[in-house]
């Protein structure tokens, strides 16, 4: 009986070392996390990708708008090149960089367009679209790839009559997950709890949610390590 116990304290033990290692990860990544919830498996992914070296992204904000707001959807843009870098070890390419833009009509040129505008009702589609959003289409002439992104400090809520005024955590969630459908993915089935689930709760969330493995691998599928 006692040898029969001790043995299993030994499995025990192994079974915990095993646990622990597996928890660390590979190196030590900075720029994105390990996934975390494994509710679902893949994240869905849009019906377009880039075919071109260099994604352009000019970021247009209204006079009344903080400056911190296009520096947070700056490093949007940032985050994900440098999560892709790391997750896929490759530091040439990746190339999307985000600049910012004087007037709307600097815009035009630009593969990637976002607008911040002080409130939801000045997006294109109000009132179609009260919160922020992603449209994205192939140009007419050439086949290349058009995305718009819309973003605003203020909201509105799912009942269509609460504004909000949103934290600036929840607010840098939502240029992150902006782009995220920039680069091409869609929504998860779940309705909140992950970067491209289309609600973020920040109610229950205190922080935005981190770029993870989940998402970079998705992005892998679509343009392989070798990046766009
Ligand atoms: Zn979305």
């Amino acid at each position: 009986m006692y040898r029969k116990l001790s043995r299993l304290a030994v499995a025990a033990t192994f079974l915990v070392v095993i646990f622990v290692f597996n928890f660390i990860p590979a190196f030590a990544a900075k720029y994105y996390q390990e996934q975390t919830n494994f509710s679902e498996t893949s994240v869905p992914l849009a019906q377009y990708s880039w075919d071109q070296d260099e994604i352009d992204v000019c970021i247009y904000k209204e006079n009344s708008v903080p400056n911190s707001y296009y520096v947070w959807t700056k490093l949007a843009v940032q985050s994900w090149r440098q999560a892709l870098r790391e997750y896929t070890d490759n530091q040439e390419a990746w190339d999307i960089t985000a600049r910012y833009v004087k007037s709307q009509a600097a815009l035009e040129s630009c593969d990637v367009k976002v607008y911040i505008y002080d409130t939801y009702k000045d997006f294109h589609d109000y009132p179609a679209q009260t919160g922020a959003y992603t449209s994205v289409k192939y140009n007419d002439n050439g086949g290349d790839l058009d995305a718009t992104v819309y973003l605003s400090p203020l909201v509105l809520h799912g009942d269509g009559k609460t504004e909000i005024n949103l934290p600036s955590y929840a607010f840098r969630n939502s240029a992150v997950h902006e782009i995220g459908h920039v680069l091409g993915l869609g929504h998860m089935q779940s309705t909140k709890g992950y970067l491209m689930s289309p609600q973020f709760d920040f109610w229950e969330e205190k922080d935005q949610l981190p770029i993870t493995t989940l998402e970079l691998g998705a992005l892998v599928k679509i343009y392989g390590t070798d990046g766009f």
